[in-house]
């Protein structure tokens, strides 16, 4: 028998959402239900700038992406399922 661990948790349980810059570290959070804008670039060392124009692909999934989990958690009430978020029980 093999047990695995697991985390679980709702979108409510969401704190934040953490983006983290791939060139400096430098971390941003937004608590879910009030975040009001995709930063363009990085707070700390504008270093991507040139990879998230504002008509980019990659700046619209973030807007794509902050916009789906925001109706969602505001329809938590009224939805037919929990949506359910697990992850591996690392041991890192
Ligand atoms: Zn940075």
């Amino acid at each position: 028998m093999t047990i695995e661990k697991r985390f679980s948790g709702t979108l409510d349980d969401i704190l934040e959402v953490v983006l983290v810059c791939k060139k400096c570290g430098a971390r941003m959070g937004y608590n879910p239900v009030n975040w009001k804008d995709v930063p363009a670039k990085c707070a700390n060392c504008h270093g991507s700038v040139e990879r998230m124009l504002p008509n980019s692909l990659e700046y619209g999934c973030l807007e794509t992406f902050k916009g789906a989990l925001q109706s969602a958690i505001s329809a938590l009430d009224s939805l037919p399922f929990e949506i359910r978020l697990e992850f591996p029980g690392t041991e890192k």
